[in-house]
Formats: C-alpha cells, sequence, structure tokens
C-alpha cells in the first residue's frame, strides 16, 4: 500500500472528483481515495444540481456528457396542513433552454461519471479505502493511513472533501470535534419508480423537463420540510429536518417522512409508483457561521467537509459549493507546486479564492438565513395562516365577505400575533 504521490484527495463527492480532476488536468499525480465500493455508491441528496459557469468552463458541453435526468423547467412551493394546501408555481422559457438553470441527477451515477472522468484526465481513484489518519511527518502533513491496510499513501498535501462529517479536517485539527445540533439538518429520501409517461401527464411536463417542489407545514412542527423532485422515471421525496429541532420533537425522521407520504394531496401524486429504495444523509445547515478553517499546512478542505452549503429556506445549495471550492483548492495546491511550498503561507490563497468567489459571497449574504430557519412558527402557523386566509378568499357561500386586508390582518392576529409577525418580517428581511 505504500505509494507517493505528488496531492492526495480524500472523498470522491463532487468536491473531491473536482478537485481531482482540475489537479490531473494540471499534469499532478493525484490520488482520489473513496470509502464506497465506487465513487457515489454512498451518497445520496435531494437533489438538484444546480447550474454553475466553473464546471461549464471544465465541460463546455456539460449538459450533453453528464449523466443528467431532467431539466427543471418549473419549480414550487406548496404550504400545507393537515387538510388544505396552497401552491406557488414559477415556469419561464429561460430555463427551458441550455444553459439549463438546474437538473435532477441520481449521484451514484453522477459521482461515478465526475470521478471517471477525473481518472480520464489522469488521476488514480483508489476505492474501498476509508481514511482513517493522517500521516504527520516532521510536524507536517505528509499523507494519510487507510482503514484495515498497512502502509501509508504519501503527498506534501491533502484536500480533504469526506463530506460533512469530515474526519480528515478534524484530525488535522481545522475543525471542532462535533458541530452544535442546531447547525446540523438531516434529509431523509424515499425512491418511486414511475413510467416517464406518467410523470409526464401528472407533474405538466413534456420532453425532458423537470419539476422541483419544496413542501412547508409537513413535518409536524418540527423545523424543516419537504421536497419532490422529478427524475426520468423515477420521483424522489424526503424531508429536511434539524436535528436539534427533531430530538425535542422526540419523533423520528422515518415517522415524518411517513405521515408526510400519507397527506391526502401528496398520496394522490405518487398513485400508482412503487417505492424501491430509502436514504438518508446529515447537511450542514449552519451557514456562514459554521465555517471552520478552510486550510493548513499541508491541507485544504472543500466542500461539506468545510460546511460550504447554502440552505436559504427557498433553495439548497451543496453540490455547485462543493464542486467549485474543489475546483479552487485544486487551483491553490498547483500554486504550491509551482512555489514547492505547501505551508499555510501559500496555501491561505484558497481562502482568498473563495472569499472573491460567488460561494463566500452567497455564504456572506445569507449568513442571517439559519436564524430564520429557526423560526418554529414557519413550520406550523405559517402554512396554517396561507391556507385559511385562502380557503376564506376562496369560499363564497351567500354571506357577507370579509374584505382581504381586514381578513389579513384578522387572521394574522389569531395566528401569529401581530408583534410576532412584525418579528418574523424583520428577521426574513434581513436573512433574504
Ligand atoms: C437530503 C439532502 C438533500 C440535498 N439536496 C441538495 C440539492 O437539491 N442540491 C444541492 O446542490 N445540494 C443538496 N444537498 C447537499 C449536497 O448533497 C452536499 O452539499 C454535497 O453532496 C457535498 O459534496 P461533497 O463532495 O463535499 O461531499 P459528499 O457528497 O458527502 O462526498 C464525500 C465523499 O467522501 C467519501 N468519504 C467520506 N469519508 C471518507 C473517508 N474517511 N475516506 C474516504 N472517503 C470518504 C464519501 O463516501 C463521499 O463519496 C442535499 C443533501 C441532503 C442530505
Amino acid at each position: 500500500m505504500n505509494r507517493e504521490f505528488q496531492a492526495i484527495v480524500v472523498g470522491a463527492g463532487p468536491a473531491g472528483s473536482s478537485a481531482a480532476l482540475t489537479m490531473a488536468r494540471a499534469g499532478l499525480d493525484v490520488a482520489l481515495i473513496e470509502r464506497g465500493t465506487f465513487p457515489g455508491e454512498k451518497n445520496m441528496f435531494g437533489g438538484l444540481l444546480h447550474r454553475m459557469t466553473s464546471i461549464e468552463e471544465v465541460f463546455p458541453d456539460f449538459w450533453e456528457r453528464a449523466p443528467l435526468e431532467r431539466h427543471i423547467a418549473k419549480k414550487g412551493t406548496t404550504f400545507m396542513t393537515g387538510d388544505a394546501s396552497f401552491h406557488v408555481q414559477h415556469e419561464c422559457t429561460g430555463f427551458d433552454r441550455t444553459p439549463y438553470n438546474g437538473y435532477t441527477v441520481f449521484r451514484p451515477r453522477f459521482d461515478r461519471w465526475l470521478a471517471e472522468e477525473a481518472v480520464a484526465a489522469g488521476a488514480t481513484l483508489i476505492n474501498r479505502s476509508t481514511v482513517e489518519d493522517l500521516v504527520i511527518k516532521n510536524g507536517r502533513i505528509a499523507g494519510v493511513t487507510i482503514a484495515g491496510r498497512k502502509g501509508e499513501i504519501c503527498a506534501p498535501v491533502v484536500v480533504a472533501a469526506d463530506g460533512v462529517l469530515s474526519f480528515t479536517a478534524k484530525k488535522a485539527g481545522l475543525r471542532q470535534p462535533r458541530f452544535s445540533p442546531d447547525q446540523m439538518a438531516v434529509g431523509v429520501k424515499a425512491l418511486f419508480d414511475m413510467p416517464k409517461e406518467v410523470i409526464d401527464d401528472r407533474f405538466g411536463l413534456v420532453r425532458d423537463q423537470g419539476f422541483a417542489n419544496e413542501y412547508v407545514g409537513v413535518t409536524a412542527g418540527v423545523r424543516g420540510g419537504g421536497f419532490l423532485y422529478t427524475n426520468y422515471d423515477t420521483v424522489s421525496v424526503g424531508i429536511v429536518v434539524h436535528i436539534s429541532s427533531l430530538r425535542d420533537s422526540g419523533k423520528t425522521p422515518y415517522d415524518l417522512l411517513n405521515s408526510f407520504l400519507e397527506q391526502p394531496q401528496f398520496t394522490k401524486l405518487l398513485r400508482g409508483g412503487r417505492l424501491m429504495e430509502y436514504s438518508a444523509h446529515v447537511i450542514p445547515e449552519g451557514g456562514y457561521a459554521m465555517l471552520p478553517e478552510l486550510y493548513g499546512d499541508g491541507i485544504l478542505v472543500a466542500g461539506d467537509a468545510a460546511a460550504l452549503c447554502n440552505a436559504t429556506g427557498v433553495n439548497l445549495e451543496g453540490i455547485n459549493l462543493a464542486s467549485h471550492s474543489g475546483i479552487l483548492a485544486a487551483r491553490t495546491v498547483i500554486d504550491a507546486f509551482e512555489r514547492k511550498d505547501f505551508s499555510r503561507k501559500t496555501l491561505k490563497r484558497y481562502k482568498e479564492r473563495l472569499d472573491l468567489s460567488w460561494v463566500m459571497q452567497d455564504l456572506k449574504g445569507f449568513r442571517n438565513a439559519p436564524k430564520m430557519l429557526h423560526i418554529d412558527r414557519i413550520y406550523n402557523e405559517y402554512p396554517e395562516l396561507v391556507c385559511s386566509m385562502m380557503e376564506h378568499i376562496y369560499r363564497i357561500d351567500g354571506t357577507p365577505k370579509t374584505s382581504i386586508p381586514k381578513l389579513m390582518l384578522r387572521e394574522a392576529r389569531e395566528k401569529i400575533g401581530l408583534k410576532n409577525l412584525l418579528g418574523d418580517l424583520f428577521t426574513a428581511w434581513r436573512a433574504l
């Protein structure tokens, strides 16, 4: 197992494979180490791959080459209570032509493809290998060790791209031993098999158009929400809930998922679908406040390992941040080789690059979003308010109507309280 490389990447998710691909294309001898039998085997997400120009620079014909399911032409949000729902939706022709705004993908297929591109560029992919420790020589990181195997894989620089629980970043002392449960969410997902024509008819889609929908009010008061994404001939549905709120509720993620799937307004969307699999994964949702140290002597941290995930409540962005940070980490390693210096002094350029990029600008811009997502009323009282108001507006039964502003005021006072409403609006304003 003793092998020497010029760089090591731990984890063949979007961050790791983007980093390995960029370094390999620049001629570096890079090892991409993955614990799964193949890249993507253990990876799941909602999921929507959002458009990113950096990957289009790597692959100018990205949407033709990558294994994509459907491009997202329609996006919606549904407010739900036990017996009512109110839906808003956006659709535009701009999202229906290349370059598309986003795609549904399957992680086992997509992650594998991206890693294979890194291999085609010259990277060495080492599967079935869990990195368990860092090798330190003369006080510097000099490589990694693999669980259950003798020997070391050596390189003067390591990119930690091993996901949200990054063991590698922790070992390097770059992140806290534990994140607060307030900053972490867990997602559980069920995948349903459904013929393409049924999906097209049911969700009003043609060609390879796709639909993405978020649900508010479906998590029994636990902070979180539901999602539905159409793939080519399957539908992904699931929930994402904050771990601290889940713990306080005493409920389990699968109880919440099951009651979501059983809601009458939702069940009919899955009629005839065959349940194929369940999966679950943790999400770093603390935003800017959660970022660990991003570099040290001989090490850089990218993607979820660095908590580079942006959950604004409107979009959940992770893969695009992971891939872009992987590319920036790789460019910094390439610079370090030119300077023959892998110390913090050179590697700090990674943080500077991130600060200048949309990744950090977005995370900074939305740094108050996690605070908004902690308003418990969003998950119960507001969906009730929206659904009840719409019911009053649509109901015509031969009795005098209340004017709409008066109705809004009455409902807001009854369901939220005017002081709370003003406070929540202020928090939302700052967050968004
Ligand atoms: C339910 C859910 C829904 C989501 N929805 C979206 C969405 O719609 N859009 C979006 O952009 N993002 C979404 N995300 C977030 C997104 O999935 C992540 O931000 C993204 O996967 C991060 O990529 P990464 O490469 O940093 O980490 P990962 O994808 O987690 O990859 C890490 C890799 O490292 C490997 N690994 C871990 N430890 C070791 C080790 N010790 N040794 C070797 N290999 C190791 C893993 O097997 C894995 O392949 C969602 C996440 C969840 C859980």
